[in-house]
This record gives structure tokens, sequence and C-alpha cells, in this order.
């Protein structure tokens, strides 16, 4: 028997035949985003897929639906608007540096720029130009040959957008501030798939989210400002970790001595019995002190000399390029698994210092690698006029506690001693903590001033009231 073409298009489909159908118009739509990007795209169960999704972190298991990894602007648009088109969710991401906090990418697209890493540098206007995906390596580098330094943080292997898109405190950090506020234009797909240039005269409300409030949209490209320095005068001085508590309150009261020009910080440092870790030092536990100190070799002699009275047992402290400040905190230059949290403190007082020692110290069976508190204060600490979401910093010191979690089951207790750590400072901890190193899943009001986490739900109101982009530290869209 014949049939009538023209019932089977009237007949209510099934609910299996409705999802064959959308799954081959997403299986069609899929081939077309594939011939129509540089870049490449994977789903799960194809080769290619496991390596795409893989974090830098990698205790993170990231699960999405789809993987972009984009090779261009373009190819960013394009995805944003087959993900509009398919209702999914888009997870822009880098490195991976910054994973770990991220709600489950279940049904999500995982939108990667690893291979987006093109850096221009514009020596007559101390600026540079970097591609999402480049890692503060890439800037530094070129930006060298110049005399030039950007704010970079302690890891040339972090990512420059996730990095400053949540603040960005570095070495130069009390001179210069946070690398957030020497952004001058970012471009950006918007969530509604729009290639747009943001900056100060231009898309002003999406240039504000993009410097410290972790943005909104997907970055294509950043614009920075560098800074004249060629080297400067930086190092660790390494005590034996049974001087703790007398080389931390030491530091303490030394930095409330010095110039902005210096910005320093004690870690304390648990080194594992690996041979690529230096004879001297291979497995053995130390309280160091690093600081970067801008200037020449004399001044910086001087400001570090109540340090090295101390009598270290190793002093690293020499003029450097700044191109090698990277080396001073010794992050791990592989990818770890591996748990970490903050806080920032409104300050570090003698008391809290014993706290820290007893929950880290010498005496403390912890399994944390490295635990550091860092000094803020100077220019993080002056309201940048037209800044962006995080203007400045009212907090003095900003603690970081992590540990490797080599296996998943040690992920549960290392993250346990990390909270322990943050709780041990609980009565110092400053009204908010610190965007880029709150590592557990933190609303964006947990993470940024209360009134830049306001405007921040104003603007995601405007621009993505969907919540398409999931960002590092959510935002539910308000309007004002
Ligand atoms: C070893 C180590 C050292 C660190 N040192 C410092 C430091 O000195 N100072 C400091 O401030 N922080 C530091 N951090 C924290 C780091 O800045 C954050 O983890 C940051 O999120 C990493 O950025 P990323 O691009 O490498 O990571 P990613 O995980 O790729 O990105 C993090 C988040 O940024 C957002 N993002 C990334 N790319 C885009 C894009 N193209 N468009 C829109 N959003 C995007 C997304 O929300 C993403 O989830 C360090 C982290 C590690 C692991």
């Amino acid at each position: 028997m014949a049939t009538n073409p023209g019932q089977r298009v009237h007949r209510k489909p099934e609910k299996q035949e409705t999802m064959n159908i959308k799954n081959s118009i997403a299986d069609r739509d899929l081939e077309a985003l594939r011939a129509a990007i540089a870049g490449q795209v994977f789903v799960p169960g194809q080769a290619g897929y496991d390596q795409a999704r893989q974090a830098w972190n990698l205790a993170v298991d990231e699960r999405p639906s789809v993987v972009v990894v984009a090779g261009s602007a373009a190819d960013v648009a394009q995805a944003v608007r087959y993900a509009r088109a398919h209702r999914m969710r888009i997870a822009p991401q880098g490195t991976g540096h910054g994973a770990a906090p991220l709600e489950p990418l279940d049904g999500a697209m995982l939108l990667r720029t690893t291979r987006m890493r093109q850096v221009d540098i514009d020596p007559a206007a101390r600026t540079a130009r970097a591609e999402a995906g480049a890692v503060w390596q890439d800037v530094i580098v070129p930006a060298a040959e110049h005399g030039l330094a950007g704010l970079a943080g302690s890891s040339p292997n972090v990512g420059v957008t996730g990095y400053t898109l949540g603040g960005g405190l570095g070495w130069l950090a009390r001179r210069y501030g946070l690398a957030a506020n020497s952004v001058t234009a970012a471009e950006l797909v918007t969530p509604g798939g729009d290639l747009v240039r943001a900056d100060a005269n231009h898309e002003t409300d999406l240039f504000w989210a993009v410097r410290g409030g972790g943005g909104i949209g997907v970055v294509t490209a950043l614009e920075m400002r560098l800074y004249p320095v060629a080297e400067l005068y930086a190092g660790d001085l390494f005590f034996p970790i049974a001087r703790a508590a007398e080389v931390l309150h030491a530091w303490r009261e030394w930095t409330a001595t010095v110039p902005d020009e210096v910005t320093s910080l004690s870690h304390l440092l648990r080194l594992p019995p690996l041979p690529e870790v230096p004879e001297p030092l291979r497995g053995r536990a130390f309280a160091i002190l690093e600081a970067a100190c801008l200037g020449d070799s004399r001044t910086g002699a001087e400001l570090i000399g109540p340090l090295r009275r101390l009598g270290p047992e190793l002093d690293t402290f020499a003029m450097i390029p700044a191109s090698a400040l990277g080396q001073l905190n010794m992050d791990p230059p592989q990818p770890v698994p591996g748990e970490g949290n903050g806080a920032f403190l409104a300050d570090f007082p003698a008391a809290a210092i014993d706290a820290l020692v007893a929950v880290a110290g010498p005496n403390a069976e912890t399994p944390l690698d490295s635990v550091e508190v860092r000094h803020l204060g100077g220019a993080l600490a002056r309201a940048v006029p037209g800044g962006g979401a995080q203007p400045s910093i009212d907090a003095s010191y900003l603690l970081y506690a992590a540990g490797a979690a080599l296996t998943p089951d040690l992920a549960g207790p290392v993250r346990a001693h990390v909270q322990a750590v943050k709780d041990a400072l609980a009565p110092w901890h400053a009204s908010y903590d610190y965007y880029n190193f709150e590592e557990t899943p933190a609303a964006a009001a947990a993470v940024l001033p209360p009134a830049s986490a306001r405007r921040l739900q104003e603007i995601k109101a405007a621009y993505d009231p969907d919540q398409v982009i999931i960002s590092t530290h959510p935002v539910w869209p308000t309007r004002p």
C-alpha cells in the first residue's frame, strides 16, 4: 500500500522520533559549525574530546556536551551563535587554571581559547594586545625585549584573560595595582553573539565588568598597559620551617615599613622528595620570604637588609630581569591535580601569625604543600579613577593555601586542610574574598565589593538575562 507523505508530516511525532529529529538537526548543525570555523569541535566519545576538555587543574573533571577549540574571534562568535541556537550555556576557558569553582558543565559548551595566543607589543604606546588564549609567558617575553613588563602573577603559565578578569595580583601590584585596572580595551563576543570592542568610550558597562568582575561575554583579546621595568632586585630567603614563627613575625613588622616599590610574601613551602627539586631543597620544608623591589641593587639590598639579618639558610636576592619574576614563587610548571583556596585578610597581627603557624607550621600534620600570605596595600588600596569591578582592595594581606591531591581519594582530606587554614584566620578575614583565589563554588557577591556585585547583576540583566555565560563566580541578573 502506498503511503501518503502528507499524513506523515501532520502526525504528532512520538517522543523517540522527536529526539531523533532533534539529534539529527543538532548533528547537522554541528557539522556546519565544524565546517565554518578554523578551530575544532569535539563531542563525548569522539577522539580528542578528553584532551580538549582537560583543565590545567587535573583534579577537575569537566564533561561538557561539546568542546569548541576556537581558532579566532570569528570562531568564538560562530560558537556562541551555535550554543544560543541550541539553548546551550557556554563556559569560556583558556588554560583551565581556574576551573575548580565552575559549576558542572553537563549540557554546556566548553569554549576554549587555547589556540588564540597571538600577542602584539606596541613599545611606543607601552601596551600589549593579547589574544584570549595567551598565557603570561607569551606577553612577558616579547615585552621584555623593549624593557617593558606586564602585571603578571606568580606563575607565567596562568592565562592572561582569566587572571585579569578576576583582578590579577602580581609582583608589581603594590606599585602598579591590579592587572584588571591596567586593561585599556577588551574585544569580546557578547552573549547575543556580537563581536564588540569595549573601552572607556564604547560598551562601557562591559569594559567595567571585564576589569575584575569576571566579565560578561567571551573575551577574544585584551589590551593592557605595560610598565618600564627591565630588571629589579628580587629573590627568596629560605629558612628552615622550624623558624616559621620568628620569620613570619619579623616579615609582618617589616611590611609595615616598606614603600610601594616593594611587593612581598611569606611562604610555608613543603617540597616533595622528587629528583627535579634541587638537592639542598629536596624533600624539605621551609619558611620563605619572597620579594620584588623596584629600583637598583643598592636600594633593594637596603630594603631587604632587615630580613637578611635574620640569617637565612639560602639567599637568592639579586638584580634579575623582570621576565624571571615567574620563578620566585616556585609555582608548579606542569598541570597538577590540586585543591586550594584563599582569603583577603583585613590584618595579619601577631595572633593571626600564631594561628597560622599552629595549623600549617613545623608541628602541623598537613598535606598542604604551600601556604602563603601576600602583602597588599600601596596602589592596591587606592581606588583607581574610572577603574573596574575591583577599583581597590580593602584588605592588607592575602592568604592562599594549596595542596596536590595526586589521587582522587586525597582530594577530600586536602580540601579539608585548606579549609582548616582558612578557618584558622577567620577572625581576620576581610568582608569578601579574592576573586582569583576563591576556588570553591561561590557567587560573585562573595568575591567582590558589594557595590560592584550589585552593578554586575544589573549589567548581567541587560546583556545576559538568560545566564548563558558560565563564569567562575556566578552572577544572577537583577534589574536596578
Ligand atoms: C599556579 C597558580 C598560580 C596563580 N597565581 C596567581 C597570582 O599570582 N595572582 C592572581 O591574581 N591569581 C593567581 N592565580 C589564580 C588565577 O589567576 C585564576 O585561577 C585564573 O582564573 C586563571 O586564569 P586562566 O585563564 O589561566 O584560567 P581559566 O580556568 O582558563 O579561566 C578562568 C575563568 O576565567 C574566565 N575566562 C577565561 N577565559 C575567558 C574568556 N576568553 N572570556 C570570558 N571569560 C574567560 C572564565 O570564567 C574561566 O572559568 C594562580 C593560579 C594558579 C593555579
